[in-house]
């Protein structure tokens, strides 16, 4: 998850309104209230929440890096299994669940990252201090896959039978690099059928992500010849340019609005303290909510970069001694995107917030739902519920108190697009 708060929309004012406006918009979700079976499947969480617990903590245990989420796709699959969905892994590596419903021609996807941001050799064992767990991953995205695997239980114990075909969908490659190719896959081999996209992503329900922040990963290298510390001093060095080429780039102004950011957020480079590298290598992360400012925050850094390699090209005492050779590669790019506000998936998400009493806000941010979004097809990311905090980092800590009422709303909002079939006389 990489959420950033841009905007706010409150709701404590237009609440009742909306509601009243949302109500005949989607009948089907307020009477989701009224059915047995949702009622039943609503309440098989509260006995079950130590195993949800458990289950979060035995995901988050099994690294998952960007691509090498195989081993915990498998625990996935086992846990779709035996929530009685009929199971397969793509060829990215996606696990989906098929919970088959009346009309095969619709589906609606639950999804929740299998991938996280740390490294393999990342400490991920679970720390327990309190009622809260600790450890890198443990809310973005645990939280999300326990919860994808919980309702595929509730739905399963509550013999619930969808209307439209449900697939839950613990997908690869959200996060960085990945570049969110386990999103777009998913929606390239469904996109005729796919109807709407919920992504569970990270602990709360205070928010609902349905604007998709557009984003650009770029990452300049800059190569030389390499040499010795002392006897080759004065040949052109890769890192000097890229420092030069940074301070330029770190004094590029950017607008407040639209709101525009940029982040130097990994560097690499050189062999040894005593020698001159022949490479140096810069990551940088550009957002915007317009794709103009991040077209020319991207021109900014190759202009930077250009002039970084330019002053050391000048500065050698010996101009003789080869030269650097520099570019600037596109690692990923993410598509912007919007959800209609009069969407039936938002109108869905509404009437769950009221029916388990919550308030949220509307976000801006880059998550899966970015695919859907950027094709027109509706779609949201939303938390699972419970509260975190320090994602990305290694303190990241996870409380499960009041997880169950993020399951609900998840819940109550697939079925709301998904809608639940008629129960077969017995
Ligand atoms: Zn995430």
């Amino acid at each position: 998850m990489k959420r950033v708060l841009v905007w706010v929309i409150l709701f404590a004012m237009p609440v009742r309104s909306s509601l009243a406006r949302q109500s005949t918009r989607s009948a089907s979700v307020g009477q989701l209230g009224e059915n047995a079976q949702v009622r039943a499947a609503l309440a098989w969480f509260a006995p079950n929440l130590v195993w949800i617990n458990d289950q979060q903590a035995r995901l988050t245990e099994i690294p998952a890096p960007a691509f090498q989420e195989g081993q915990r796709a498998a625990v996935l699959k086992t846990l779709f299994s035996a929530a009685g969905l009929t199971v397969q892994v793509d060829a990215t590596g996606n696990v989906i669940g098929e919970l088959r419903g009346v009309n095969e021609k619709e589906i609606v996807v639950l999804s929740a990252h299998l991938d996280t941001v740390f490294p393999a050799g990342t400490d991920v064992k679970v720390r327990h201090e309190g009622s809260r767990m600790l450890a890198p991953g443990i809310s973005d995205n645990g939280t999300g896959l326990a919860a994808l695997a919980a309702i595929a239980r509730a739905l399963q114990e509550a013999q619930i039978k969808p209307q439209r075909t449900i697939l839950f969908v613990a997908d690869v490659g959200e996060e960085g690099e990945g570049n969110l190719r386990g999103m777009r896959a998913l929606v390239d081999a469904y996109r005729s059928r796919l109807k709407a996209v919920i992504v569970l992503d990270g602990a709360g329900t205070d928010h609902v992500t349905t604007i998709a922040l557009a984003s650009r990963r770029l990452e300049v290298i800059i190569s030389g010849p390499g040499g010795h510390s002392w006897s080759d001093f004065g040949m052109p060095n890769p890192i000097n340019a890229l420092v030069r080429g940074s301070m330029r780039f770190i004094n590029t102004k950017v607008p407040g609005s639209p709101r525009t950011t940029f982040n130097l957020g990994q560097i690499d480079g050189g062999t040894s303290i005593n020698s001159i590298p022949y490479q140096a290598r810069l990551k940088v992360d550009v957002r915007s909510e317009s794709e103009s400012e991040l077209a020319r925050l991207e021109s900014a850094l190759r202009e930077s970069m250009a002039a970084g390699v330019r002053d050391e090209m000048e500065s050698p005492r010996d101009r003789s001694r080869g030269k650097l050779e520099w570019k600037v590669e596109l690692l990923g790019s993410r598509p912007g995107g919007e959800l209609a506000a009069g969407s039936p998936l938002l109108a869905a998400l509404r009437a769950s917030d009221a029916m388990v009493e919550n308030e949220s806000r509307i976000e801006r941010s880059s998550t899966d739902a970015n695919i859907p979004l950027s094709l027109g097809i509706d779609a949201i990311s939303i938390g699972a519920g419970g509260n975190g905090g320090g994602a990305h980092s290694l303190q990241e800590w996870y409380d499960p108190a009041g997880r169950e009422m993020g399951l609900k709303r998840a819940l109550l909002t697939l079925l709301g697009v998904a809608e639940v079939a008629p129960e077969r006389p017995k």
